[in-house]
């Protein structure tokens, strides 16, 4: 069974994750805006991400995830999966990889060694599952990487993983 998500605005929530200097009722309004310019890519692509998402990292949704994950859209300095919240972007493409990357840590927890490990897996998932969509946002991938990798510092691809080998469950198993 693939969760249940629905996109959700939440004016208080938003506002205390804000952390820019502009009036609060204008970026309100933004992201009202730049949410609802995210709803066709979303709507059309969800199903297809969060089946493929346990495919490459081998976990079912049954064992990390809840059933029921609300998107909360919010201008934030980053994305955020514990609660699931998406930072708007005036790129829909760019939201779509960021939120399918932040649904790739409700699938999976914990087991990694390494936080820079972790991150570099989830990269390397995040990556294969837009591949697998008929859309053309390699860019944007790349984008989201490097935004990544500048907050952990690592080198990208230094693990040798190979998702068409392994799924990152028996990864972390060795
Ligand atoms: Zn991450």
């Amino acid at each position: 069974m693939i969760p249940k998500t629905e996109l959700r605005y939440n004016y208080k929530y938003a506002k205390i994750l804000y952390r820019g200097h502009k009036y609060f009722e204008a970026v309100w309004q933004q992201i009202i805006d730049r949410g609802g310019a995210f709803e066709e890519i979303y709507e059309s692509n969800i199903k297809k991400i969060l089946e493929l998402i346990p495919r490459f990292t081998g976990f079912g949704w049954n064992e990390y995830a809840d059933v029921f994950i609300p998107i909360y859209l919010a201008d934030s300095p980053s994305s955020i999966s514990h609660p699931l919240t998406l930072s708007v972007n005036e790129n829909p493409g760019f939201m779509l990889v960021d939120l399918t990357h932040e649904l790739i840590h409700c699938n999976m927890y914990c087991g990694f060694k390494t936080k820079e490990l972790q991150e570099e897996c989830f990269n390397l998932v995040t990556r294969v599952v837009i591949q697998c969509l008929d859309l053309n946002l390699k860019e944007e991938v790349r984008e989201l990487e490097k935004i990544n990798e500048s907050e952990s510092k690592i080198i990208p691809s230094k693990t040798g993983w190979d998702f068409n080998k392994k799924t990152i469950k028996e990864f972390i198993k060795g």
